[in-house]
């Protein structure tokens, strides 16, 4: 009688080093981890990765693509279609890739491909600074800004994707490159159109993105945050036109 392998034990064999940040339907912790933010949804992949490096999404994509599995990429896990899981695939959940680096002097960000807009608005919210992001703190920077990105400074500041400056990229090949204005633009403008074609992107371990000047806290009481006065500011102010040339699919 031959045994036949699982592919979360083939992957324990294969990616060693992942080290207990795999996840296989025999694992305890297997419901928790495919949970995506619509309840209803309820797909069972065959495993969950959860890499910490664009070296370990690398390791994912191949690991998937010698078994023949189909990938999704889980950032904040908000899609409404569940596009960031996946049936009897390879989950790539980028919840431990969550850095976020703020460069004051270049008004920029630089957000780790699972990172949160909660995440992303303290950091930059410590320097008087925001991009412009959803309307709640908990979606992906990832998916949202792919998707477009509506939320309250997208008439003053354009749309998220409006304000991507780079990104750095994981191939579907493996491959790690950057993508912006300057290198690899074909890729660049691809990102900028990539929302829900989550078998054949790439996948973004990290973006670097611009983050504008927030208004003064005094505009609306020394109590307020700078976020919260900008979100107080938008809504007094005259509809403006957005200068943005992108479209919101989320
Ligand atoms: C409660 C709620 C509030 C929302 N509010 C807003 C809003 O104010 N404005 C707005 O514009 N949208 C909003 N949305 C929609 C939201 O932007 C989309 O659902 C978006 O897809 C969520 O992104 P995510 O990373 O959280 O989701 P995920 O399900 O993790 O990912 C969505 C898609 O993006 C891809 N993806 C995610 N991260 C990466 C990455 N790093 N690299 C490559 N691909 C990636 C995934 O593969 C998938 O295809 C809201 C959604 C919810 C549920």
């Amino acid at each position: 009688m031959s045994t036949v392998m699982t592919p979360a034990a083939a992957a324990r064999r294969e990616l060693a080093a992942f080290n207990g940040r795999l996840v296989g339907p025999e694992d305890s912790g297997y419901d928790e981890a495919r949970k995506v933010y619509n309840a209803m949804i309820d797909r069972r992949p065959a495993v969950i990765g959860k890499p910490t490096s664009p070296t370990e999404v690398a390791q994912l994509i191949h690991f998937a693509r010698e078994h023949g599995l189909p990938v999704a990429v889980r950032g904040g896990g908000h899609n409404g279609a569940g596009l960031g899981t996946v049936d009897d695939g390879v989950v790539i959940d980028l919840s431990l890739m969550r850095d976020v680096e703020v460069r004051p002097q270049e008004r920029t960000v630089r957000v780790g491909g699972g990172a949160t807009w909660g995440e992303v608005d303290r950091a930059t919210g410590a320097h008087g600074l925001a991009t412009p992001s959803g309307i709640i703190s908990t979606t992906g920077v990832g998916g949202l800004t792919l998707g477009g990105g509506l939320g309250h400074l997208t008439r003053k500041f354009g749309l998220s994707i409006d304000n991507l400056l780079s990104a750095d990229v994981v191939l579907a090949n493996g491959v790690s490159v950057r993508a912006s204005a300057d290198e690899n633009p074909d890729l660049f403008w691809a990102l900028r159109a990539a929302a829900g074609t989550s078998a054949s992107s790439p996948r973004s371990s990290s973006a670097c993105m611009r983050s504008a000047p927030s208004w003064p806290a005094r505009r609306c009481g020394p109590s307020r945050t700078p976020r919260r006065s900008c979100r107080s500011t938008a809504s007094s102010s005259p509809p403006r036109r957005a200068s943005s040339t992108g479209s919101s699919r989320s």
